[in-house]
């Protein structure tokens, strides 16, 4: 499922940034299309007024200077003299001559049919002639090029002299595709390396809320696993009852009572943990006496240990201690689960020892036993859920939910929680607050 969600979100991320950019692209492309069609188009229009110039300061037109001009700017010259094509042309390039004619008819037809806000028209009276140059971009339907063209007619007395020059747009065009070409590589390149980025980031994203999904499908199965084996006792036990003798009865009624109670204690456990993931976890923080806290909880626990022969003592600073703001039933609930579990892990004769020691601004509580101790691989795991270190050693009322409630509890209290070897064997855990 999150495979799919990753490539969704890949795609979604990517394909936005994509779309964004695309338009971009084109907005700049066009912008910059139409500034290289006007630049281009006045720099055709500078040179005709140069032209016009020239010719109107010269007598005689030659053809040397008609060449030198048209190689100047790229350009085709086509000079009609009262609308009969000179010379020119045909002499220049003869193997052309029927497409140059075709060309002058297309430019000519062109101007008659363009309409007038596309043509652009200049008029100077010089001494003797009256010089006019109009100017306008067509498409040449037999070559299918555009052009940009400038009809410059000269009329002394009564002829008139004509010269048609075109400039081709085809390395302009050229220029352009390229242009276009290349935006649409960067383009494809950056869509690729954004997939790339997104893949990436959105992986990173998903990694927690994936793990925590998966611990919540492992939490789930374990807490079915523990919650099927007092339920299939209290179920089997309940059939005996109906059939049996009202001795037996009593029997089965105390297994039921009893594994009812197990049910009771894990479905409470499950209740806080759940409330801590969804940070409901009810912290009622309060000036508290910490060594008050810990000789309750030492008497509470006295009976249990003597019960299997453990000496239980409790060490506390001699000095009299500040109060500690914290919630004084969650902290007692934390030294509780470690002290059953440092009487449920240590043997007969064993010790443990309760203290409270005083750091500058900090509390720490330590619980140490010299009981069977953690290895160093399992106190990794034991504050996970339902993490047990041998299903063998556990006992009946251990779910392995302990420690993973007194690490919820610390961290809702901005503490820390840690084991560490005792000096004679066992373990020791600390609390700092
Ligand atoms: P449980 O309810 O099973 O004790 P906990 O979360 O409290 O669950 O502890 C997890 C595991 O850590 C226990 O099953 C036990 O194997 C180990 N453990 C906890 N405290 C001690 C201890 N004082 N000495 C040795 N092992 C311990």
């Amino acid at each position: 499922m999150f495979k799919k969600v990753h490539l969704r979100l890949t795609l979604l991320c990517a394909g936005i940034t994509a779309v964004i950019m695309l338009i971009m692209s084109l907005c700049y492309l066009y912008v910059s299309e139409t500034g290289l069609y006007r630049n281009q188009f006045q720099a055709f229009k500078n040179d005709i007024n140069t032209i016009s110039t020239n010719l109107e300061q010269q007598t005689v037109i030659s053809m040397e200077w008609l060449s030198k001009m048209e190689a100047q700017g790229n350009y085709r010259f086509f000079v009609l003299d009262n609308g009969v094509p000179f010379l020119y042309n045909q002499l220049n390039d003869p193997e052309q001559a029927e497409t140059n004619a075709r060309l002058l008819l297309e430019s000519r037809n062109a101007m008659d049919t363009l309409p007038a806000q596309n043509v652009t028209v200049t008029v100077s009276d010089g001494i003797n002639s009256t010089l006019s140059h109009s100017e306008y971009e067509f498409t040449s339907p037999s070559t299918d090029t555009r052009y940009f063209c400038s009809v410059i007619q000269m009329g002394t007395g009564s002829s008139i002299l004509e010269i048609v020059v075109l400039s081709s747009l085809l390395r302009l065009e050229q220029q352009i595709e390229e242009q276009r070409v290349r935006f649409l590589l960067i383009d494809i390149a950056a869509v690729m390396l954004l997939g790339l980025f997104a893949w990436f980031f959105t992986g990173i994203l998903l990694k927690p809320i994936a793990e925590n999904q998966q611990k919540q499908a492992m939490f789930v199965a374990a807490a079915s696993h523990e919650l099927r084996t007092p339920l299939s006792v209290i179920l089997s036990a309940a059939e005996c009852c109906q059939d049996s003798t009202p001795e037996k009865q009593a029997g089965f009624i105390k297994t039921i009572y009893q594994e009812g109670l197990r049910v009771s204690s894990l479905v409470t456990d499950m209740l806080t943990l759940s409330q801590s993931d969804s940070h409901r976890f009810p912290v009622r923080k309060e000036p508290t006496e910490l060594d008050t806290l810990l000789m309750n909880s030492y008497e509470a626990f006295e009976p249990l240990a003597q019960e299997k022969s453990i000496r239980l003592s409790v060490t506390l600073p001699q000095e009299g201690l500040p109060l500690c703001n914290v919630d004084p039933e969650r902290i007692s609930q934390v030294v509780a689960i470690l002290l059953h579990n440092a009487i449920s892990y240590t043997p007969e004769q064993g010790r443990i020892i309760l203290s409270l020691i005083r750091h500058k601004e900090r509390f720490a509580i330590s619980v140490q036993d010299n009981g069977i101790g953690i290895s160093d691989a399992d106190k990794k795991r034991i504050f996970d859920r339902f993490y047990r270190v041998e299903k063998s050693r556990s006992r009946k009322d251990h779910f392995g939910l302990g420690l993973s409630i007194a690490y919820e509890i610390v961290k809702a209290h901005g503490g820390s929680i840690q084991v560490t070897d005792a000096e004679d064997g066992g373990s020791c855990f600390t609390i700092i607050l």
